[in-house]
């Protein structure tokens, strides 16, 4: 039977920027991706600075630029479009905001320059940690050293080696998204009662990105590709502004889809598993951190492992001293900033609107989160 030394499950951002930081330091590792070729959504992430210099570390941070946006301010507005409060990027640090293809596009090419191995079509169906064996879908199979579950909020390895009876469950929470088109060079986020907006460019092109976020009671999928219609998106979304209509109506496509959550783990290793990015913790997108810790977990984890050779025991327990704290508090901020967006009692929301006016708070609350330094942190261990 084939065997691998580090076996990636998963070809998302933190499976591919893992596989770029191994192949740099020349560590030998297989990615296996369930899709037949490099694929991602067509909606919008934004990367904050703790996400950048990881970027800009790897040597991909001037390409992604190409293709991206640096936005100048973030406006918190009404749904009527009135402003709350505006924050330029000086203030916040800079923020690069993409189409996920993009990113997805630019650590794959970086990670097939440094002759990366990726076997698309492979579907984890078992892994079986008494005899190190991962069994495909498609029937192959093969032994690994050390298996790293990049796989996402879904994360097989997670429900089948770490806690068989836990799935995701629905936060509560929908959202529609969608790329239409506008000239604003700001991240502008609109608050409603029951339902919040965040929209900005995702390149050059006027393409605007926005993620319409409300409360539903009905359980919809977790799947990004459930197409809705316009006038499905216009019945939940009226009351915002005419900017903000005209962005829904120029993108071509809609799609409505349920957010889901896990609870936050206690370790995120077991046997020779170890997990990344929504695999590990998976969150409500209120903070946009997601992605941003998926890069940061990587680097970490990737780092380790050039640092500790193939002593796989104390490279978990590194990994895990030096990510769960920071990952558990974010996700549970995430789970926060759900209630401060969609807060419906009038009283609440007059004090919102006032603090995020007359302080500092958003920023503050943000610049800590941002100024985390893998890098830095990676040096001290
Ligand atoms: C609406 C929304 C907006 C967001 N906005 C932001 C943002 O602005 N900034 C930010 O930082 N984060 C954001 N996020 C979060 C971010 O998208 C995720 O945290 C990030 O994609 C996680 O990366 P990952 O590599 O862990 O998983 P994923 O990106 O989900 O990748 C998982 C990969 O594993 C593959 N896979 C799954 N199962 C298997 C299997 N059994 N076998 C083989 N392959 C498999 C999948 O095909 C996929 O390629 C947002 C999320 C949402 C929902």
């Amino acid at each position: 039977m084939n065997r691998k030394n580090i076996a990636i499950i998963g070809a998302g951002i933190s499976g591919l920027m893992l596989g770029c930081i191994l192949r740099e330091k020349k560590i030998e590792c297989t990615l296996f991706e369930r899709s037949k070729t490099i694929s991602e959504y067509g909606a919008g992430i934004t990367i904050s600075p703790n996400g950048l210099l990881l970027l800009e570390q790897i040597g991909i941070l001037d390409e992604l630029n190409k293709s991206s946006c640096n936005p100048l301010s973030v406006c918190f507005k009404y749904s009527s479009g009135a402003l709350i409060k505006k924050i330029t990027s000086n203030e916040f640090g800079n923020i690069l905001t993409t189409n996920r293809r993009e990113l997805i596009r630019v650590l794959f090419n970086q990670y097939q320059n440094l002759g990366g191995e990726i076997i698309f079509n492979h579907q984890l169906e078992f892994y079986d940690e008494k005899v190190n064996k991962l069994t495909f879908e498609n029937g192959s199979s093969y032994i690994a050293n050390h298996v790293v579950g990049c796989d996402g909020i879904k994360s097989i390895i997670r429900s089948k080696n770490f806690n068989s009876r836990e799935t995701p469950d629905y936060s509560g929470y929908s959202a529609w998204r969608g790329i239409g088109l506008s000239d604003s060079k700001h991240i502008n986020l609109y608050f409603n009662s029951n339902s919040h907006i965040v929209c900005y460019p995702v390149n050059n092109k006027l393409e605007t990105s926005f993620i319409a976020v409300f409360k539903d009671k009905n359980k919809n999928q977790e799947t990004w590709r459930r197409e809705g219609t316009h006038d499905e998106l216009r019945n939940d979304l009226s009351e915002y502004d005419n900017f903000l209509q005209s962005i829904f109506k120029s993108s071509s496509k809609v799609f409505k889809w349920g957010m889901y959550v896990r609870p936050p783990l206690k370790t995120i290793f077991k046997d020779n598993i170890t997990l990344l990015g929504d695999a590990a913790h998976p969150m409500l997108p209120f903070l946009g951190q997601g992605g941003n810790l998926a890069l940061e977990d990587a680097y970490i984890f990737g780092s380790l492992c050039h640092k500790f050779q193939s002593n796989f025991e104390l490279i978990q327990q590194k990994y895990q001293q030096a990510r769960l704290q920071r990952t558990n508090k974010i996700q549970r901020m995430s789970k926060q900033q759900a209630m401060v967006y969609h807060a419906t009692n009038p009283l609440i929301t007059r004090t919102r609107n006032f603090l995020l006016r007359n302080t500092n708070i958003a920023k503050i609350r943000l610049q800590d989160i941002y100024a985390y330094n893998a890098i830095e942190e990676m040096n001290k261990i």
